[in-house]
């Protein structure tokens, strides 16, 4: 038996956290160290450790994610400027081994993404 990933975790409401949106395939929540004010994580159900993990039959899943990512902007105000960022593998700051994206925006903030250092 595999151990559950912390996400699968938050999913399965063993963790609480800030659930923002759900389906069937995803759920988005609060970044519990949020690197911008506003850091939501896009969480696929079925996990998968890395982006590069992914066969040809996530392909659909993945376009999903990335559709969840423009619907939770939009939803917060943060359509016109946000950024999406993977970290795959340990080397580029991966810590959580259950794929998501990160989405950021510097909504309130009068820094630019650049002077912000995201
Ligand atoms: P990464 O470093 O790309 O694997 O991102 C993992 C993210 O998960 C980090 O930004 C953490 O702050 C975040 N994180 C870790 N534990 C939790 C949690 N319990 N609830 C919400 N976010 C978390």
């Amino acid at each position: 038996m595999t151990t559950a990933t912390l996400f699968t975790r938050i999913i399965n409401r063993e963790i609480p956290a800030d659930i923002l949106y759900q389906d069937d395939q995803c759920i988005v929540i609060n970044d519990i160290a949020p690197q911008a004010p506003v850091h939501m994580l896009v969480i696929p159900r079925q996990p998968m450790p890395r982006l590069s993990d992914a066969s040809q039959d996530d392909r659909a899943l993945l376009g999903h994610l990335m559709w969840v990512a423009g619907e939770v902007a939009r939803q917060h105000g943060v359509d016109d400027a946000f950024r999406l960022v993977v970290n795959n593998g340990e080397d580029a700051g991966q810590t959580v081994f259950h794929l998501h994206l990160h989405v950021l925006a510097n909504k309130g903030s009068d820094q630019t993404f650049s002077e912000a250092n995201l």
